[in-house]
C-alpha cells in the first residue's frame, strides 16, 4: 500500500466495562486509527471522492460506540475495525481504543486494545486447481501466456510439467499440450470461470467443434475441497476422472488431494484411468 491515513485522539463516548455499574454510565473513549490506502489516485485528482472522508470515519466510530453497551474494549475495537472495512475502500486498519478514565483510581494512565485487520484475511483466499490445454499455433507459448494472464490476478502457486496428449473425441486435429496449476484466488466460482473465459477470448479461442482444436482451454478442476453445481459450472470437473490428460499433470501437484464426490485421491484416480490414451512427458514448465 502506498499510504496511511491517521486519525489520532478521536474522542467518543460509550458504555464499556465489565462491571454493570461501569457500563451503566457513558465514559470517554479515545481511538487512534491508521488506514492502509492507496492515496495515489487522490493525490493526482485532489478530489475527496478518491480517498476517505476523515469526518465520515469519525462518524462510523461514533456510531459503533453508541450502538450498544460493551463489556470489553476488545469487542468494541473489533466491531469498529469491521465497520471501517465494510464502509471504506481501505486495504486494512490498525486501531487503538483507550479508556482513559477506567483505571485512573489505580494510577493507570489508560488501558487499551490495539488490533490490526486486513481485508484479505477477512475475505479469505481459496485454493483452486486448473487444467490448461492448447493445440493451435504455438501451444507452449499459449500455455505460458495463459499462466502469465492468470498470474496478473491470482497467485500461481504450483505448475505441473507439460504433457503432449492425443486428442479425445474429435480425432482429426493435432496433439495437445496440457498442464495443471494451483492458484489462490479471492474470486467466487462464477467470477473465476468468467475470468478464465475472458483469458480464452482474449487469446482468440473460438468455440466451433466440441472437443475440437483450441488456442487455449482453461477448466476449473477442483475448488478448495468442495463441490459446485451452478449454471454452466460443475466442480469437480465432471470428466476429470476419465481424462488422463488432466489426471497426469494434476497428479504431479495434487497427488494426495481427495476428489470430492469420488472419495479417491488424484493419484488413485490416475492409477485407475484407462491407459488407452497416449500421453508423453514434454518437459518441465519453463517458467
Ligand atoms: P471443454 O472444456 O469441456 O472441452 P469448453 O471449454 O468449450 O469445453 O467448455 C464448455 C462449457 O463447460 C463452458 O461454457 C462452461 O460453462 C462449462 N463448464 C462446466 N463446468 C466447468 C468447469 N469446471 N470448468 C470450466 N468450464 C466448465
Ligand atoms: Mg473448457
Amino acid at each position: 500500500m502506498s499510504g496511511t491515513i491517521h486519525l489520532r485522539g478521536v474522542r467518543l463516548m460509550g458504555h464499556v466495562g465489565v462491571p454493570a455499574e461501569e457500563r451503566a454510565r457513558p465514559q470517554e473513549l479515545i481511538a487512534d486509527v491508521e488506514l492502509d490506502i492507496d492515496i495515489r489516485r487522490a493525490a493526482a485528482s485532489d478530489d475527496v471522492g478518491d480517498t476517505v472522508d476523515y469526518a465520515l470515519v469519525r462518524d462510523a466510530l461514533h456510531a459503533v460506540a453508541a450502538r450498544r453497551s460493551y463489556a470489553l474494549i476488545e469487542t468494541l475495537a473489533e466491531a469498529m475495525a469491521q465497520e471501517i472495512l465494510r464502509c471504506f475502500p481501505v486495504a486494512g486498519v490498525r486501531l487503538l481504543v483507550r479508556k482513559p478514565q477506567a483505571l485512573a483510581h489505580l494510577g493507570v494512565e489508560w488501558p487499551g486494545v490495539e488490533i490490526v485487520r486486513t481485508r484479505k484475511a477477512g475475505r479469505g483466499m481459496t485454493d483452486v486447481y486448473l487444467a490448461l490445454g492448447s493445440n493451435v499455433g504455438d501451444p507452449r507459448a499459449n500455455l505460458r501466456a495463459a499462466l502469465a494472464a492468470l498470474g496478473r490476478e491470482c497467485e500461481v502457486e504450483a505448475v505441473s510439467s507439460l504433457w503432449r496428449t492425443e486428442p479425445v473425441g474429435y480425432l482429426d486435429q493435432s496433439w495437445f499440450l496440457n498442464a495443471a496449476a494451483r492458484v489462490k484466488t479471492e474470486r467466487r466460482p462464477a467470477e473465476m470461470l468468467a475470468f478464465l473465459q475472458g483469458i480464452e477470448a482474449a487469446m482468440g479461442r473460438e468455440r466451433t467443434i466440441p472437443n475440437g482444436p483450441r488456442t487455449i482451454d482453461l477448466d476449473i478442476l477442483l475448488w478448495s475441497g468442495g463441490t459446485i453445481a451452478e449454471d454452466g459450472l460443475r466442480v469437480p470437473h465432471p470428466r476429470l476422472h476419465e481424462r488422463l490428460f488432466v489426471l497426469e499433470p494434476l497428479a504431479e501437484i495434487a497427488a494426495d488431494v481427495v476428489v470430492p464426490g469420488l472419495g479417491r485421491t488424484v493419484a488413485e484416480l490416475r492409477a485407475a484411468a484407462s491407459g488407452a490414451m497416449r500421453i508423453e512427458w514434454a518437459g518441465a514448465a519453463p517458467w
